[in-house]
């Protein structure tokens, strides 16, 4: 790792690393993520990301938070944008630390665009998303032989997700074996309503994943049938993941991950 070159000497304006931070257990971040907080001049991070990871930063290092505004609101998006370009364009090796992959609806595709757009040179370090983590500790691959030949990613967050003119639901419900869906809690009932009327089968197995991979991970199980009440039911509460799929069965086999396990 140390032949890595951490900065381009021949460039005077600084640098943004998009990080992926992974899911939460800080274990799960990569070797190279590492790497770029170790050498990092400014982090800034937001909600998602474990603030244990930013220990791995340079005492001097500049830590910025943008999860959190002193209205206790998020830094609105076109100015997290605005931070990064100035911070390199005052010549500053910058790391921009997020949950899970940086580029699986983590908003790092815009932060990416807007770098370009300023001729600001970047590198994106993949991470571990929440998307396949959250299912894989709760003993539910999202691919399985015989079961599931096909998983889709897809953002739950719209508020009535049939109205989403960008979202093809009827194909969702039809095409691929098992759905995750990031940002649904809240919508969840839409969601499984939505399914149901596009032709997934009522029985359906169903999980949804809160705080995976940490200490204080709950999984609670259904059918798209029954999976409302029963998360009503848990008071379940972002962040989750939720897996709709014949692969959710899976779990009674494989749970393995030990708070899960104990409880
Ligand atoms: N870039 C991130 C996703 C950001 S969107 C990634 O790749 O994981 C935020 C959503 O991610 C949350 O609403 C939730 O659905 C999911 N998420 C992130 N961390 C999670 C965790 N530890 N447990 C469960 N869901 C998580």
């Amino acid at each position: 790792m140390s032949n890595i070159t951490m900065t381009d000497s021949s460039n005077p304006s600084g640098i943004v690393y998009l990080v992926g931070g992974g899911p939460g257990d800080p274990g799960l971040i990569t070797v190279r993520g590492v790497e770029c907080l170790k050498a990092a001049e400014v982090v800034i991070h937001d909600r998602l990301a474990n603030l244990a990871l930013l220990t791995y930063a340079p005492a001097g290092a500049e830590l910025i938070d943008v999860g959190k505004s002193p209205n206790h609101h998020p830094v609105p998006q076109a100015q997290i944008n605005t931070l990064l370009v100035e911070k390199a364009r005052a010549g500053r090796r910058v790391v921009r630390l997020k949950g899970g992959d940086p580029f699986v609806f983590g908003r790092g595709g815009e932060e990416a665009v807007a770098l370009v757009e300023a001729g600001i040179p970047f590198e994106v370090v993949p991470g571990v998303t929440s998307a396949s983590a959250a299912p894989a500790y709760a003993g539910i691959p999202v691919t399985h032989r015989g079961l599931a030949c096909s998983v889709a990613f897809i953002t739950g967050h719209r508020a009535n997700p049939a109205a989403d003119p960008a979202c093809d639901w009827q194909a969702l419900a039809e095409g691929p074996d098992t759905l995750v869906f990031l940002m649904g809690v809240h919508n969840l009932s839409h969601i499984v309503e939505t399914l149901i009327r596009h032709g997934r089968p009522a029985a359906t197995p169903v999980a949804v994943i809160e705080r995976a991979t940490g200490p204080d991970q709950r999984t609670t199980t259904g059918t798209l049938a029954d999976i409302t009440v029963r998360a009503g039911e848990a008071a379940v509460r972002p962040p989750a993941v939720i897996v709709v799929g014949e692969v959710v069965r899976l779990r009674e086999q494989l749970r393995w991950f030990r708070p899960e396990v104990e409880r």
